[in-house]
């Protein structure tokens, strides 16, 4: 039987690329979105991933979504929180609402996901929990105070929880893609993008949200179990720790 996994944020982008990628792997997939409905119903018609709908900065719909989805489904048994959101500005101009904004989706809503499926995982003795962090939680970036606070918050999430669930068989790891060749930064200027973005990446190219998508499927994979509160950089070795 098919294992059942969630992907916040999967029908666009890097995430709609991780819910072919689980899909191709044989998972049972649920891609969550939070309100375009016409790229979430584009996406569903072309690769028949079922989407859901609901805000992940709310716990209450989240508790609503996952027991739609197990009722349909089944319980859950990976998880990939990838809904991301950017609200940048320098911080002398940066409201209380970007910053609560970008906290509550990029960080919170890990504990909104997380937590209403972590009593199944620990009742079943298995859960993969996959956090799509970012390079900018890594090494800060100016314009995303809050951005890269969050980031930074989900890897010290990862490396926590990670120690509550190795004893039951779950492991909770982390990815900080670099720059990744979504809509979002292929709508770079092409005089921005290789004058001031390639530069900074010695393997001269952008990622694609495909490679964050492997990493992804290995990770939830049986082969994974001993890797966990790890944190995987894919940034074309722009960025070390
Ligand atoms: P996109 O903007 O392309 O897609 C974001 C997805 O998240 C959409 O499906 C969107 O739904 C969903 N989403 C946003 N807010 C919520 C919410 N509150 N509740 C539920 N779903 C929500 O993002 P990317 O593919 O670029 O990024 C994916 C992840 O990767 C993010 O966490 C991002 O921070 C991270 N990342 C991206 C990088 C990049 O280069 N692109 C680099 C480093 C990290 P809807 O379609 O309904 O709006």
């Amino acid at each position: 039987m098919s294992r059942v996994a969630i992907v916040t944020g999967g029908t666009r982008g890097i995430g709609a690329a991780i819910s072919v990628g689980l899909k191709e792997a044989g998972y049972n997939v649920a891609a969550n979105y939070a309100g375009n409905d016409e790229k979430a119903n584009a996406f569903k018609d072309e690769t028949g991933i079922p989407v859901y709908k609901w805000d992940v900065s709310d716990y209450q719909s989240c508790v609503d979504g996952i027991a739609k989805v197990e009722a349909d489904l089944g319980p859950v048994e990976v998880l990939v929180n990838n809904a991301g959101i950017t609200r940048d500005t320098m911080f002398h101009k940066m409201t209380p609402e970007n910053w609560t904004d970008v906290i509550n989706t990029n960080l919170t809503g890990l504990f909104n996901m997380t937590h209403p499926v972590w009593p199944g995982m620990r009742d079943r003795g298995f859960g993969r929990v996959i956090n799509i962090s970012s390079i900018n939680g890594q090494k800060g970036q100016m314009g995303q105070v809050n951005y890269s606070s969050a980031k930074a918050g989900d890897l010290g999430f990862t490396k926590s929880l990670a120690q509550e669930g190795a004893a039951k068989g779950i492991t909770v790891n982390a990815i900080c893609p670099g720059y990744i060749g979504t809509e979002m930064v292929r709508a770079v200027p092409e005089k921005v993008l290789n004058e001031r973005i390639l530069p900074l990446i010695p393997v001269g190219r952008l990622g694609e949200p495909e490679e964050i998508a492997r990493c992804v499927v290995f990770l939830a994979s049986d082969d994974a179990g001993f890797i966990t509160g790890s944190t995987i950089s894919a940034n074309g070795g722009q960025y070390f720790i």
